[in-house]
């Protein structure tokens, strides 16, 4: 077989360090026939070594090497929603992969319940081929007091055959709920035992709410301190329940328009092995201004920035991000001063363990070949998925 070698003299080590290191991977392969045989070696890291390279490498990368970024919340990217249908997804899935984003779960905001069980449908044949990692379902089951993006008309408690209708689709592997509605605490669990993450957001709970709905299982903080009942001394909110759980994985908009940068710094230098960094994108992600639909909403994006628009035309609450997570990482790394080797780690192994994916989101041999070569400035230069050049 084939090989190429790759070295770097940075590069994430599965250990978490930024060292020198190498990657041997089988040559020139698409990622479709790597899916269909991973025996073969084909379309994984077949060795890897920290050090100098055992021989001379096929490409040196000069900037940095990361394993390919693992994105679980993102609405769709390059001018199209997750929400539109297989072909846009696919489209929008492409957008994201050309920044980097070589693992993604598709999100969906609310919308009446058919039709997010069309949605779940029509994705289905891409969560089975591994173009999707799974649908991420952010809403219906929302605080209409904390609502953001997500037309309140449609909010609802989660009804037990509700949550088991979209959930018998098996394409989900997220649902974000806020947990104080009623039956909410049993969705958790129902979400749970169907191998789902259940992430709180969206939410107006207390501490104690948060802390219940953690103990029944609930493993993540959807974008965290945004919409949620905020942080306070006497009442520690959604938000101090997450960060004192010591399993709970916590969602971060590193956008410098959802999260100060100072916030970013206090949770990294706390819980950086929680962190995760999404982007939140909405179908303007690499993308250009505009107006775009989000669910039922117009959103209006402008200097990058999306915000619902109003009936009266005025702008309303934050819709998302235009980010990817290539670019979340330059900005937690540059404007937000984020250790370099933390930031990639919450773009890679860190989201890949809260899906409990071990296959991704690592340089490690035996992995998947996904890769993003970066300079020295953190602009994605290169993208490989499943041994293949994708960007
Ligand atoms: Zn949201």
């Amino acid at each position: 077989m084939q090989t190429q070698l790759i070295a770097a003299r940075r590069a994430l080590t599965p250990d978490g360090r930024l060292a020198p290191y190498w990657v041997e991977i089988a040559a020139g392969q698409s990622g479709t026939a790597a899916a269909e045989t991973p025996d073969a070696g084909v379309g994984r890291i077949l060795a890897a070594g920290e050090g100098p390279p055992p021989r001379t490498p096929d490409l040196e990368v000069r900037g940095i090497l990361s394993p390919g970024f693992v994105d679980v919340h993102c609405h769709g990217g390059g001018g199209h929603s997750f929400a539109e249908g297989p072909q846009q997804a696919r489209q929008a899935a492409a957008a994201h992969r050309a920044q980097g984003t070589t693992t993604l779960l598709a999100s969906l905001v609310t919308d009446p319940l058919p039709a997010l069980r069309e949605s779940l449908q029509s994705l289905a044949p891409l969560v089975e081929a591994g173009e999707l990692a799974g649908i991420h379902l952010e809403g219906p089951w929302l605080s209409p007091q904390h609502k953001g993006a997500h037309s309140e008309v449609f909010l609802q408690p989660p009804r037990p055959e509700d949550v088991a209708d979209l959930l018998s689709t098996g394409t989900v592997a997220m649902v974000t709920l806020a947990p104080e509605l009623p039956g909410g605490l049993d969705a958790v669990r129902q979400m749970v035992s169907h191998g789902a993450v259940a992430a709180v957001g969206h939410t107006d709970a207390t501490y104690q709410q948060v802390s219940q709905a953690l103990d029944a299982g609930a493993s993540a903080g959807t974008h965290l301190f945004n919409a949620m009942r905020g942080l306070h001394h006497r009442e520690p909110g959604p938000a101090g329940a997450l960060l004192e759980h010591g399993s709970a994985f916590l969602e971060l908009i590193a956008d410098g328009i959802h999260l100060h940068p100072a916030m970013l710094r206090l949770i990294f230098a706390q819980h950086a092995e929680r962190a995760v960094l999404v982007s939140d994108a909405m179908a303007a992600a690499a993308a250009e201004d505009g107006d775009y639909r989000l669910g039922s909403l117009l959103v209006r994006v402008s200097g990058g920035e999306a915000r619902v628009v109003a009936a009266d035309g005025t702008a309303g609450a934050i819709a998302g991000s235009t980010l990817t997570v290539g670019a979340a990482v330059r900005f937690a790394v540059q404007e937000a001063g984020i250790p370099a080797e933390q930031a990639l780690t919450a773009a890679t192994a860190n989201p890949a363990a809260m899906l409990g994916l071990d296959e991704v989101g690592s340089l490690a041999e035996g992995g998947r070949a996904d890769l993003v070569v970066l300079d020295e400035e953190f602009r994605v230069e290169r993208v490989m998925q499943a041994s293949a050049w994708v960007g």
